[in-house]
C-alpha cells in the first residue's frame, strides 16, 4: 500500500491531468525572462474608473459580510435588465440569475450541478481548458467535436458535432466569441448547434465572456436565442473581460430556473457566495458603462490588427480574429513545428511569451503549429512585444 506522507503526488486520479495550467506556466517563464506578456489573457490597465470607485465606496460603507447567496439584488437586476436590452431574453432577477466566482466557477458549478456522473458532455476542440477539468471534477466524460481550417479562420465541423453525441450526452459546452481561435460562430454554425441540441434533448452552455469583443462587424448571436434553445441553456458571462476586471472574478449564470436551481446547488458549496464590494459595482457597470466597453472594443480592435500585422511582418501565417482578446499564428513558414517547444523557448529567445493552442486539446497532434497571442495590454506594453517580434526575422 502506498503511503500517505510521501512518495508521488497525492492528488485524485481525475485530477492529476490538470496539475498546473499554461498560463502559470507561461506567465512564470515571462517573468522570469522579463518578456512581454502576450500568454496570459489579462489587460494591464483598468476599468471604468467610476466602476472602481463605487468598488471603493461598497468598501468603506461596510458593504463588507457575506452577500446574498444568488448575489446581491442590484447585480442580479442589472445582468436580467442587460440580457432583455440585448438579447431579448427575459430572465427573473430572483429564481434565474446567480452570480459566481468568474466564470469559471460558473461552468464549474453548472457541470457539476447538471451532469451526473459517467454522462458525456460534448465539448468543441480547441476548448479553453476549465471545461475539461470541470467534467473531470464531476466525474462526467468528455467528447469532443471540433473547429477546422476554413480560408483564413475557423469553422465548426458540424458533422463532428453529430458523431460526438452518443445516447449518454447530457450536454453542449459552447464558447463564441472563442478562446483560442477568436472564432465568432456565425449564425449558421449556432443553428446547426441548437438543431442538434434540440433534436437530441441536450442542455447547452453557451460561456459568452467576450460577448462584446467582437470585431470588423462580426455579431455576437446568443445561442439562448435561437428557437427550441432558452429552456435548455445555461448562459455564462463575467465582468472580467466586458470590464477589464480579471481579478475580480464576479461572473453570473442565467438559466430557467430547474437549470439554474442545479447550478445554485453546486455554487453553495464551492464558495458559497461571491465577493461583496465588487458586486454593486459590477451592477453600476452594466447600468451605466456600455458606451466605455465600447470605446475598449474599438480599441482592441485596432490592437488586434496592429499585433495581427506584426506577427506577419515576423513571419507567421497569421489566422483572422473576429473576437476575444486573442490572434493565433502559424509557425510552420518560421522552419517550426512545434508550438509547445516554440513558445517554451520564445521568452528567452526574444523576450516574448505566448501559448501554444495544442493545450486546449485532445489531439495536440492536429494543432501543434498555432500559438495563441494576446492583444488586450496597453499600447506601450504591445508596442514592445510587437518590436521584439520582429527580432524572429
Ligand atoms: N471562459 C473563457 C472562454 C475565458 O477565456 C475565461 C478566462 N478569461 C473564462 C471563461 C474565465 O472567466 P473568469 O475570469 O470570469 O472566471
Ligand atoms: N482566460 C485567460 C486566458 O485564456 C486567462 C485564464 C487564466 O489565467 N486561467 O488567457
Amino acid at each position: 500500500m502506498s503511503s500517505n506522507t510521501a512518495g508521488e503526488s497525492a492528488t485524485v486520479a481525475r485530477l492529476r491531468p490538470f496539475a498546473s495550467t499554461i498560463f502559470a506556466e507561461m506567465t512564470e517563464l515571462a517573468v522570469r525572462h522579463d518578456a512581454v506578456n502576450l500568454g496570459q489573457g489579462f489587460p494591464d490597465s483598468d476599468g471604468p474608473p467610476a466602476m472602481l470607485e463605487v468598488a471603493r465606496q461598497a468598501i468603506a460603507e461596510g458593504r463588507n459580510q457575506y452577500p446574498p447567496g444568488r448575489g446581491v439584488p442590484e447585480l442580479r437586476e442589472a445582468v436580467a435588465r442587460d440580457r432583455a436590452a440585448r438579447y431579448g431574453t427575459e430572465y427573473d432577477p430572483d429564481s434565474q440569475v446567480l452570480v459566481t466566482v468568474g466564470a469559471t466557477e460558473a461552468i464549474s458549478a453548472a457541470v457539476l450541478g447538471l451532469v451526473e456522473p459517467g454522462e458525456e458532455v460534448v465539448l468543441i476542440e480547441p476548448y479553453y481548458d476549465s471545461y475539461a477539468a470541470a467534467i473531470a471534477l464531476a466525474g462526467a466524460v468528455r467528447r469532443t467535436a471540433r473547429l477546422v481550417p476554413d480560408g483564413d479562420g475557423f469553422a465548426l465541423d458540424v458533422d463532428s458535432l453529430r458523431n460526438a453525441i452518443t445516447p449518454r450526452t447530457r450536454m453542449i459546452i459552447v464558447n463564441s466569441p472563442h478562446n483560442p481561435t477568436a472564432t465568432v460562430l456565425p449564425r449558421a454554425d449556432l443553428v446547426a448547434i441548437a438543431e442538434l441540441a434540440c433534436s437530441h434533448d441536450l442542455l447547452v452552455l453557451t460561456d459568452e465572456v467576450y460577448e462584446h469583443l467582437v470585431f470588423d462587424g462580426h455579431e455576437h448571436v446568443s445561442l439562448s436565442t435561437l428557437p427550441g434553445m432558452y429552456e435548455r441553456t445555461v448562459v455564462v458571462s463575467s465582468a472580467a473581460k466586458t470590464f477589464s476586471v480579471t481579478g475580480w472574478k464576479t461572473g453570473w449564470v442565467c438559466a430557467p430556473t430547474r437549470l439554474l436551481d442545479g447550478v445554485l446547488a453546486a455554487k453553495q458549496f464551492l464558495t458559497f457566495v461571491a465577493g461583496g464590494p465588487f458586486q454593486p459595482a459590477v451592477a453600476y457597470a452594466l447600468n451605466n458603462e456600455l458606451g466605455w466597453v465600447e470605446q475598449l472594443r474599438k480599441t482592441l480592435q485596432h490592437k488586434k490588427d496592429q499585433l495581427s500585422v506584426a506577427l506577419a511582418e515576423g513571419g507567421f501565417d497569421v489566422r483572422r480574429s473576429d473576437g476575444s482578446y486573442f490572434v493565433c499564428a502559424d509557425i510552420t513558414p518560421l522552419g517550426e513545428t512545434d508550438a509547445a517547444a516554440f513558445c517554451r523557448a520564445l521568452p528567452e529567445r526574444i523576450g516574448v511569451a505566448a501559448v501554444p493552442v495544442s493545450v486546449f486539446t485532445d489531439h495536440p497532434e492536429e494543432w501543434n503549429r498555432l500559438v495563441r497571442f494576446t492583444f488586450c495590454k496597453r499600447e506601450e506594453t504591445l508596442a514592445r512585444g510587437v518590436e521584439r517580434l520582429h527580432r524572429l526575422r
